[in-house]
């Protein structure tokens, strides 16, 4: 997408890593090498199995302490992948870059910038005795994400009127509009994963 919007309407594009809860966590400057941390936080980068920081340049997850005497968080836990290097920027500042955000740590799914929990799909399905088994998957349309919401349903159920149904409640939970598709039983396959991410970007 910066390539594309680079080339065709001539911008000079940087990007930002930002979450709600936090804000603005780091930004690219001029340079586009890694994204340099915002100074009034503390971010560090653990494992997330342990929660400890792990060693300098190497990948865990992101988590964030905010000083914010309004709203603070401590230890905030992104769910996102990403390294600190603290080589020297040519820009001339002095703070720590992120290398990238390299994917999640765990299951949590980021969908339109929303995080998504496999929890929370049961929550959705779990609204709907009829719902034997349920899966999202996601996709990429172009530059957006795309979500569907698969369910096999109980025999004998009308499909239409429920579906109708866990398209609003998806967007009542989850806060996402999802397209909403009745498979047949045996579709979704046991132990079959809760988020299925189909995205790639390479
Ligand atoms: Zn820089």
């Amino acid at each position: 997408m910066r390539q594309m919007m680079a080339e065709r309407y001539w911008l000079l594009i940087r990007q930002t890593y930002a979450i709600g809860d936090l804000g603005l966590i780091g930004y690219e400057c001029q340079e586009a090498s890694g994204m340099h941390i915002a100074d009034d936080l503390l971010l560090q980068i653990v494992d997330p199995q342990s929660g400890l920081e792990v060693a300098a340049g190497e990948p865990g997850e992101v988590v964030v302490t905010l000083f914010d005497e309004v709203y603070p968080l401590i230890r905030f836990g992104t769910g996102d992948l990403s390294a600190v290097t603290t080589d020297p920027c040519p820009c001339g500042r002095t703070s720590a870059r992120l290398k990238g955000i390299m994917g999640r740590v765990d299951e949590v799914t980021k969908i339109k910038g929303m995080f998504v929990h496999p929890r929370q799909v049961d929550e959705v399905a779990g609204a709907f005795p009829e719902v034997t088994r349920c899966q999202v998957v996601v996709r990429l349309r172009g530059h957006d994400d795309e979500m569907t919401f698969r369910v096999e349903l109980a025999s004998g159920v009308e499909a239409e009127p429920l579906l109708a149904k866990l398209k609003e409640k998806t967007k009542d939970l989850l806060k996402i509009r999802a397209t909403v598709e009745a498979v047949p039983p045996g579709t979704i396959a046991d132990g079959a994963k809760k988020i299925l991410d189909e995205r790639r970007w390479d």
